[in-house]
């Protein structure tokens, strides 16, 4: 709920002319969710600068239509990593390190990072869990700090949940003042409450909340649940809290933010003309948070469209020769997932070979695009053993492998290749058809690539490469120009779909899914 909050609020600040950013502090001792399991966090967002972040910073993006960076997510364990580094290198002469004042200092000088940089108005900070944990505590100590030195020009908002008991009909504001006495024995007094609820808080139960509280009765805003995140930027309009965090920084407002295009992409969500299904095949499947990014794409590539976008999560893991066909047979596109390992692979290749011969609309996205190169070596060059060497490091075809950056040899090991890239299109592919020019730049996250000792052969048979990272000879898109609409990419284009920005290759995919269905009808 907060990372939506926090976003709804900086999209309305940014409707009002004011620039803005968002920071996520999160009490975590891992120093960024690079190493954390999709199941527990949910989706690990690459930012331009190739820093691996907290999924918010994805709603960040998408919301505000403004890049991150590596400053824009912060954990417990970086903090204390540069605390450390600086004992190590005697830069605290002596002194006992302790948690007040060094890593709250560190706290508040990450934070001011953002502020000190001269580029934003607002600095909008989202502090990750819930109040009362042990974790977090240094986190609200530095806020604590921070608000005090900064008096007017800083807001607390506090998010709390107010549950509503079925049985009795009733709306709980207990936990809400539960938790606002654990802030505020924590030293810390929220200016704002924002309220997550099922149903309408009436003025009685404002009034009882600022009164427990000690806000004003406007500044209780209620945060209701709703279908689509994409509402919650009017909805919070409407109650007001980008009106009542000016006038707390004194700030005079006139008029309300004008926020015609959120309106109006509103309207073509909830109202789409057609729809189809698109399958996306993965091995995170149970939790969709994993694929994060991707569901958030098709949203926007949907709404371009003008199309509903059913998205079916299809676990490859249930995959095999015989029941493919009942499977995918229904689905209109298939687009197959990143990831990492072997787990679940064999399903990965069968439906590719399944949309490449039924030229079903075919989009594969990083692992995906390997995965993709792997099936046609074994099925159209009929290398039965093909594979990726983080598969099988002993194949005899190692089509995809690690490269080095400048001779194409394989190296022995290499770390990942993270963030922002640049790469060249061939002007007569359907690449180049969806982005419209030459020159993209798009954002990685992998270690292997496609292995250029084969790309001979593969153009020969049909598969060619569109897409080349010319400066390191890295091979960025694969495409079938005798398919309708197959392309594997290398990169992560949903990184870099956002609401004001649809990303022309989602926008492509579901016009593709969409023509496939007319024609199978
Ligand atoms: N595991 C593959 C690699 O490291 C693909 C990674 C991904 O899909 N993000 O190259």
């Amino acid at each position: 709920g907060k990372g939506i909050v926090s976003s709804s609020l900086a999209a309305l600040l940014k409707a009002r002319g004011y620039s803005v950013t968002i920071q996520k502090l999160d009490p975590y001792i891992n120093i960024d969710p690079g190493t954390l399991n999709p199941y527990e966090h949910g989706e690990c967002y690459v930012t331009e600068d190739g820093a691996e972040t907290d999924l918010d910073l994805g709603h960040y993006e998408r919301f505000l239509n403004i890049p991150t960076s590596q400053v824009n997510n912060i954990t417990t364990g970086r903090v204390y990593k540069d605390v450390i580094e600086k004992e190590r290198r005697g830069d605290f002469l002596g002194q006992t390190v302790q948690v007040i004042p060094h890593i709250t200092d560190e706290i508040q000088r990450h934070i001011k990072l953002l502020g000190d940089s001269g580029n934003y108005d607002f600095v909008i900070i989202e502090i990750g869990g819930t109040v009362g944990d042990i974790e977090s505590f240094p986190f609200i100590e530095a806020i604590r700090q921070l608000n005090w030195e900064l008096g007017k020009k800083s807001v607390t908002i506090h998010l709390t949940l107010v549950p509503y008991l079925k049985t009795t009909g009733e709306l709980k504001t207990k936990p809400t003042q539960h938790s606002v006495k654990t802030l505020l024995e924590q030293g810390v007094q929220p200016d704002i409450i924002v309220c997550r609820t099922e149903h309408d808080l009436n003025d009685a139960l404002r009034r009882k909340i600022a009164l427990f509280c000690n806000v004003q009765p406007s500044c209780v805003i209620q945060s209701i649940d709703v279908e689509s995140i994409y509402e919650v930027p009017l909805l919070m309009q409407k109650e007001g809290l980008d009106r009542e965090v000016l006038r707390l920084i004194q700030i005079p407002t006139t008029q309300e933010a004008n926020l015609d295009y959120w309106k109006d992409f509103l309207h073509k969500l909830k109202f789409p003309k057609s729809n189809v299904t698109i399958g996306l095949v993965g091995k995170y499947v149970e939790l969709h948070d994993a694929y994060k990014s991707i569901g958030e794409s098709f949203i926007h590539g949907g709404v371009a469209n003008e199309c509903k976008v059913k998205l079916e999560y299809i676990h490859s893991e249930g995959i095999n020769e015989s029941n493919v066909d009942n499977k995918l047979k229904h689905l209109h596109a298939i687009l197959v997932a990143p990831g990492f390992g072997e787990r679940g692979i064999d399903g990965k290749i069968i439906s590719i070979r399944y949309a490449r011969e039924n030229k079903i609309p075919f989009l594969g996205i990083c692992l995906g695009m390997q995965c993709a190169v792997v099936e046609f070596a074994r099925n159209v060059l009929t290398y039965k053993d093909a594979h990726s060497t983080e598969v099988n490091p002993k194949t005899a075809f190692p089509v995809i492998d690690l490269m080095d950056d400048k001779d194409n040899i394989p190296k022995t090991g290499g770390t990942m290749r993270l963030g922002a890239y640049p790469c060249e299109l061939k002007e007569d592919s359907l690449a180049y058809k969806i982005y419209g020019q030459k020159h993209i730049s798009e954002r990685h996250r992998h270690r292997y690539e496609f292995n250029n000792k084969y790309l001979y052969e593969f153009e020969s048979n049909g598969m060619i490469a569109t897409g080349i990272n010319k400066n390191q000879d890295l091979i960025e898109i694969i495409e079938i120009p005798s398919h309708p609409f197959f392309i594997g990419v290398q990169f992560h284009p949903e990184y870099k779909s956002t609401v004001a920005k649809h990303h022309p290759l989602f926008e492509h995919f579901v016009k593709a899914a969409m023509a496939y269905k007319a024609k199978n009808k």
